[in-house]
């Protein structure tokens, strides 16, 4: 059979390569995209690690169990009396599961409203841009894109001995699924994912510990923040353990054994649940033929150039499979830019303006350099900071834990990095964004009308505070 012929083969429909696809289809490109998710009904599942098992129903689960943690524990102060709280835990996963449902449905629409076709199987990149296409139903055949993407994402790490059943010992997947509160929940790694989900579970009744190699949390965080994300865990009862690197796991008698060391000696602790979180890889496996020619980097990562081009002209790479964090919004932009810059000539993406979110209580979101990082690089520069419990909002709100903190450049003012831990930090870290992509001051923060009473008060306080003039505060 003759090859069948596109404008461009996408391989892999998570936050990546569907944005990308849809993209390239209203700028009139003939688009193939290539994706081998299933749902438990064998329905495709479009949507990637993200929708299906990761961004979305880790939020989904978040939600829910805040609000039983507000409702047992918060509500009171406000005059509530609820009695006899309980959790249905079938429910909760239920909704989230009905959640990723609608969203995978929602997906499968658009790509036939913008007339993308659509193969739900697994692809292979050979040589020339051509694609082996086999789908899961129907017979394998051969695609040749002028150009070609791939977007084929991440999968997680595992760790020597330490076996992923997916009942008692899980990875981002099975952590979704639990049918009942573990009375005792281990977790390796206090990552973003672990911090997430060892939240969830601990919200709900399970003692967590979490066991972490490196000895300090967050290492990524600007200080200041992870101090604080430290002191508010700790009160939450989550066990963080620090410097605490996991050589093994074994299931007996429905428990898991963990043995880690630390610097005072090897320890073993036991769980009813394991959750490994220790990071994710690009999924490269399976992905390239030999004779594709493209390069991968000895982390096994795709090797793109600034513009995410492949060492194969008109091969380009995006999201988790390539350098820069691994972040949905990171694939979606990247995608969108590549496409608009092989139709048009000019895509925009700018990974110095990337946020980071981590959905914990309090949230905790930034965007640019942290003062370590200035500090490293020598540069001159300007901070100013204000807490949440000084605006009106965050104590009528009943939640003015946390603060936000602005960096400037010490000469021309202009916007090096801002971090926030708090209430709707995921929220109000787009302003700054947007600030810093305009290529702002703390100045212009400082003179735009912000409302009141919002917790938006505090960015506009922080940035007044880069000049040591916030109102609310002894500067
Ligand atoms: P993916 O989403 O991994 O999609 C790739 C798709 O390609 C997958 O469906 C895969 O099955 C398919 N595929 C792979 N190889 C092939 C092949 N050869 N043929 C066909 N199909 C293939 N990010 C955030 O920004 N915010 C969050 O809150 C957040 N929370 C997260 C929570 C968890 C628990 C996890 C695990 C991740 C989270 N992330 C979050 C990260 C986010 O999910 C990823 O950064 C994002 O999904 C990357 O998008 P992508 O398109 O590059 O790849
Ligand atoms: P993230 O990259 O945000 O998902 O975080 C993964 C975390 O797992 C990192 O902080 C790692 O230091 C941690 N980690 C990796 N391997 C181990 C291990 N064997 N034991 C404990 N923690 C680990």
């Amino acid at each position: 059979m003759a090859d069948k012929e596109f404008d461009l083969v996408v391989i892999g429909g998570g936050p990546g390569g569907y944005a990308a696809a849809i993209r390239a289809a209203q700028l009139d490109l003939k688009v193939l995209l290539i994706d081998d998710r299933q749902g438990d009904d064998g329905k495709p599942a479009p949507g990637g690690t993200c929708l299906n098992v990761g961004c979305v129903p880790s939020k989904a689960l978040l939600d829910s169990s805040k609000h039983y943690h507000h409702i047992r524990h918060d509500y009171s102060e406000h005059g509530i009396n609820v009695d006899d709280v309980s959790m249905d835990v079938g429910k909760m996963i239920e909704r989230k599961r009905s959640i990723v449902k609608q969203l995978n449905g929602g997906l499968m629409q658009l790509f036939k409203a913008n007339k993308i076709e659509f193969a739900n199987g697994r692809g292979k990149l050979l040589a020339e841009r051509r694609v082996e296409v086999r789908p899961h139903d129907g017979d394998s055949f051969t695609a040749v894109g002028k150009h070609v993407m791939l977007a084929a994402g991440s999968v997680p790490f595992t760790i020597p001995n330490v076996e992923i059943d997916g009942k008692f010992i899980v990875d981002n997947e099975g952590v979704l699924e639990f049918d009942a509160v573990p009375a005792r929940m281990g977790v390796i790694g206090a990552g973003v994912i672990g911090l997430e989900m060892g939240s969830v579970w601990s919200r709900l009744g399970a003692e967590v510990v979490l066991l972490e190699a490196m000895d300090e949390l967050l290492g990524v965080v600007d200080q200041d923040l992870s101090r604080a994300a430290a002191r508010e865990f700790k009160k939450q009862g989550l066990d963080i353990r620090l410097g605490a690197k996991v050589s093994a796991a074994e299931i007996s008698d429905n428990q898991v054994k963990v043995s880690y060391t630390d610097k005072n000696g090897d320890h073993s602790e036991s769980f009813d649940r394991l959750l490994v979180a220790v990071g994710r890889k690009a999924a490269s496996n399976g992905l390239l033929a030999e004779d594709s020619g493209v390069e991968l980097t000895d982390r096994g990562q795709v090797k793109v150039d600034e513009h995410c081009q492949t060492s194969v002209k008109n091969v380009w790479a995006i999201g988790d499979l390539v350098r820069g964090p691994m972040l949905a919004h990171k694939a979606s932009e990247e995608g969108i830019a590549v496409v608009e810059a092989l139709a048009t000539g000019y895509g925009h993406f700018n990974l110095d303006t990337i946020p980071w979110v981590i959905y914990t209580d309090p949230e905790i979101a930034w965007v640019g350099k942290t003062e370590k990082e200035l500090k490293d690089e020598g540069r001159e520069y300007r901070s100013g900071s204000f807490p949440f419990a000084a605006t009106g909002r965050g104590l009528a709100m009943g939640n003015a834990t946390g603060h936000v903190k602005i960096l400037a450049d010490a000469e021309d003012d202009s916007l090096l990095g801002v971090q926030i831990i708090g209430a709707n930090a995921s929220e109000l870290i787009a302003e700054c964004v947007v600030a810093m992509e305009f290529h702002g001051t703390s100045e212009d923060l400082a003179r735009i009308v912000h409302a009141h009473p919002t917790l938006s008060e505090a960015v506009h306080e922080a940035a007044l505070a880069v000049d040591k003039r916030a109102i609310h505060k002894a500067n």
